[in-house]
């Protein structure tokens, strides 16, 4: 049957485009026989707008002001349902930087107003190369729920500190999950060969993600409105303990600077205070290795002068960070202590001007 009615249909059809065709053809015989008897000004006019249209110079485009804006044209054209609208992430208005409670482990995340997200640390993994059990996990226990909460997909740049697993492990959850897309991954570049670690750069080649090494001088781009600086380790030799080639970094945003510091230790910091002098002064420091107090000496802690000192530990077991000795020397330059093992999750945020604190508890 369907045959039969295609085959009936089908003469019809051609007999239509016959009449068509020949219709086509007497109004282009009338049209071209016109053409001729216009003068060379007329058809100039005539077929002028076919030769513009196969190449429209720039400046033409640009002319055609009833266009609308492509904004216009983007808002009109994918407005988001509702639903949709609360999926899509929405950068914070201040620069927001969460310090993640992870117990033993250093953990944060990096909200730039201009719209990029940086996971600095992750905290510990499932299988720590350590054995802090109590502390596993932080990629799926402390950052997910955030990162779920502030609707955000995209990852646009990680850093490891340096090798240790209180820092890496819980990127292995985050770099193994596909709820992400990560955009950059970045590290100090040293060899190190824990479980850990060596999965971290498993993960990173099997799902080939752009992997690069950052040292002293590098400027990081996190977006126009913010100045990111590497400061150590340096672009030479690095030093044999990982903690020491901790990748650190100085933020500024606006009138407002942060300092990350991993688990800098004695000659790194030195270095720090050689090389930069009173140029490493932030307003937010992320007190170094836990807040040691081999790490926070009074020379490296003056030159900083932090309001506000961040610690990241467990105050007791297994090594008492922070220690009431470092706490009591950042008080000492006037810093308000935040700690996550006391305060929970702490959230910093700048307007550029005004840094204001948040904490879980
Ligand atoms: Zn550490």
């Amino acid at each position: 049957m369907v045959e039969a009615y295609g085959v009936e249909k089908g003469p019809e059809k051609k007999s239509n485009k016959g009449f068509f065709s020949l219709v086509i053809i007497l109004l282009l015989l009338a049209s071209s026989t016109w053409g001729l008897a216009l003068n060379a000004n007329w058809r100039q006019v005539l077929y002028a707008p076919f030769k513009e249209a196969s190449l429209p110079s720039p400046v033409e485009t640009d002319k055609e002001a009833s266009l609308p804006s492509p904004v216009e044209i983007e808002e009109e054209a994918f407005l988001p349902s509702p639903i949709e609208i609360e999926e899509v992430y929405k950068s914070p208005d201040e620069l927001t930087i969460t310090y993640f409670d992870v117990g033993q482990g250093l953990a944060h995340l990096i909200q730039i107003p201009s719209g990029k997200v940086i996971i600095y640390d992750a905290g510990e993994g499932t299988d720590p190369d350590h054995k802090y059990t109590k502390y596993r996990n932080a990629g799926a226990k402390a950052i997910l729920p955030v990162l779920r909460g502030e609707h955000i997909k995209k990852i646009d740049v990680i850093v490891g500190s340096h090798p240790h697993s209180d820092h890496l492990g819980g990127f292995l959850f985050i770099l193994s999950s596909d709820e992400f897309e990560v955009g950059e991954i970045l590290d100090p570049g040293m060899v190190h060969s824990t479980p850990t670690y060596n999965a971290f750069l498993e993960l990173i080649e099997k799902k080939e993600m752009p992997y690069r090494i950052v040292r002293d001088g590098d400027i990081l781009d996190w977006g126009s409105d913010v100045f990111v600086q590497v400061l150590s380790p340096p672009k030479g030799e690095l030093w044999d303990h990982a903690n020491e080639n901790s990748v650190t970094i100085k933020l500024v945003y606006g009138k407002t600077s942060f300092l990350f510091t991993g688990d800098i230790e004695k000659r790194a910091i030195n270095r720090l205070i050689d090389v930069y002098g009173p140029q490493i002064k932030a307003d937010v420091v992320q007190v170094p290795h836990h807040g040691s107090n081999t790490s926070n000496d009074r020379d490296f802690i003056g030159l900083v002068g932090a309001a506000h000192a961040v610690t990241s530990g467990t105050g007791g077991e297994p090594f008492g960070h922070p220690t009431p000795e470092t706490c009591r020397r950042w008080r000492e330059v006037g810093a308000q202590m935040h700690q996550t093992h006391l305060d929970g999750n702490i959230t910093i945020m700048s307007d550029g001007k005004n840094i204001s604190v948040r904490t879980m508890r």
